[in-house]
């Protein structure tokens, strides 16, 4: 994939990044330095989607696994990933960036609801467009709303970023040997449930042709040297 010819991406962060070096919530100091990374692509000239997830506060699937009904903690969940797209709005601001957060779940003292024509109008204008609470419904994962935005925004990219710097053939975390792909097709990512988004994240991907670049966006300058091209990532594509 040349990265040069990309001109719209989805940017997709998981919520723990916004922790810093915290256990849990927003660290306002490392997501000003994220947002400052987002500035900097930004100035590359391209049009920027972004999704955050939710896991620095609060995952359904945990809430489930302590009794809760599932829809009710993914909903919970869901608002979580609000809450973070308004400390990176703020972030962004700050620096200068102006923005607008969209969020599946109506909210309108806080936030405009989804929609698609008005986002690209956003684009347009050079704002960052934000998209909280996932798809808007349960059983769901950030992930899949990043998959689909980028579907309907027809982004050239997902940029997962996040706290590993690529896709293994096992957990790196628990095996030392595990190798990383440079690129590996999206069956292969389905047939060996490698870890890099949940499946029906990857089959709108795969559908509709869109690369998924997964990148450590822990190391700072990660998100330009990617970009450029020079970063260390593995690439999600056909073949
Ligand atoms: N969630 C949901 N539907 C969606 C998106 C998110 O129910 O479309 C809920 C789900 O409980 C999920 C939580 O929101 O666990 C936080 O999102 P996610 O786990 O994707 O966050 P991340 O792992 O990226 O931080």
């Amino acid at each position: 994939m040349s990265f040069p010819t990309i001109k719209r991406v989805l940017l997709k962060l998981s919520g723990e990044v916004l922790m810093g070096n915290q256990q849990f919530g927003i660290d306002p100091e490392f997501v000003a330095e994220l947002a400052q990374e987002v500035k900097a692509a930004k100035e590359t000239g391209l049009e920027i989607c972004l999704v955050i997830g939710g896991g620095n506060i609060f995952r359904g699937m945990a809430g489930a696994a302590k009794g809760m009904d599932r829809a009710q903690a993914d909903y919970m969940g869901m608002l979580a990933t609000v809450m973070n797209a308004l400390a990176m709005q703020n972030a962004l601001e700050q620096c200068g960036v102006p923005t607008r957060v969209q969020s599946a779940i109506e909210m309108d003292k806080v936030c405009e609801p989804v929609i698609r024509r008005r986002a690209e109008r956003h684009l347009e204008k050079g704002r960052v467009v934000i998209f909280a609470a996932g798809v808007g419904a349960p059983y769901f994962t950030t992930d899949s709303g990043a998959a689909l935005r980028a579907a309907e925004m027809k982004c050239d990219a997902l940029l997962k970023g996040t706290s590993v710097d690529g896709v293994y053939d096992s957990d790196p975390k628990h095996n030392p040997d595990a190798v990383r792909f440079d690129t590996v097709t999206y069956d292969r990512v389905l047939a060996d449930n490698l870890k890099v988004m949940d499946a029906s994240a990857v089959a709108l991907c795969r559908d509709n042709k869109i690369p998924i670049v997964v990148f450590s966006i822990r190391e700072k300058g990660n998100l330009a040297r990617v970009l450029a091209g020079g970063g260390v990532q593995t690439i999600v594509q056909d073949s």
